[in-house]
């Protein structure tokens, strides 16, 4: 999708530290970082939000989380996966994308 900076992450055209690939998904660390990990899950094609989702399409995305947390280290002592969905969920870029969030004790608080 044009100017959707995810796709162009994806396409190549924008720069990015990608820790992980495979077939649909992309995974590169977050350019403004809240933890010592935090990396930013993504499918290749454009999908705008948690709501578009449709059957099957995150298994890949979570196998992508499980191989992340090992890559990175954080399989053993813990990380934190959110997914922010629209407007009151604090959604920025809208292509949907998982945050690792690890290596140190994340706060308590959810919301
Ligand atoms: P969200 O609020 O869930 O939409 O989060 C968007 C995330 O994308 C934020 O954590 C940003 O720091 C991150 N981000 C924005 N631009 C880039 C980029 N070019 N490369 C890596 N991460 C980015
Ligand atoms: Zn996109």
């Amino acid at each position: 999708m044009e100017d959707c900076i995810f796709c162009k992450i994806a396409n190549g055209e924008i720069p990015a530290n990608i820790v992980y690939e495979s077939e649909n998904v992309l995974a590169f660390d977050d350019i403004n970082p809240m933890a010592p990990v935090h990396v930013v899950v993504v499918p290749r094609v454009h999908v705008a939000t948690l709501m578009d989702v449709s059957n099957g399409m995150m298994d890949e995305m979570i196998s992508a989380v499980q191989e992340i947390a090992k890559i990175k280290g954080v399989d053993k002592k813990g990380f934190r996966t959110v997914i922010n969905c629209n407007e009151d969920g604090g959604q920025i870029i809208f292509h949907l994308h998982i945050h690792i969030l690890g290596g140190r004790k994340l706060s308590d608080e959810m919301g």
